[in-house]
């Protein structure tokens, strides 16, 4: 239990009240526990991080392929366009 300053009066009061002892304003409990929690927002970054290398990662990895699948292409059509002439 921590101690803080009322944001009305000043004085200190226990984080938990509900209200204050000294000039009586509540405070909102309820808007604070529908926030997000640090933890949860963590996970969800770390989350969204590892899709989005997830997918950085398949589109490099699909484009190499490609890539040395039309390199092996036109090394075969090289090597058949040598063959011809030879013939
Ligand atoms: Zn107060």
């Amino acid at each position: 239990m921590a101690l803080i300053n009322c944001t009305e009066c000043n004085k200190e009061i226990s984080d938990k009240a509900d209200s204050c002892p000294n000039c009586g304003i509540s405070f909102n409990r309820k808007e604070n526990k529908v926030k997000i929690s640090k933890k949860t927002k963590i996970i969800a970054i770390i989350l969204s991080i590892i899709i989005i290398l997830g997918g950085i990662g398949s589109f490099i990895g699909y484009n190499i392929y490609t890539e040395n699948r039309r390199i092996a292409e036109e090394h075969l059509r090289a090597e058949e366009e040598q063959r011809l002439e030879e013939e």
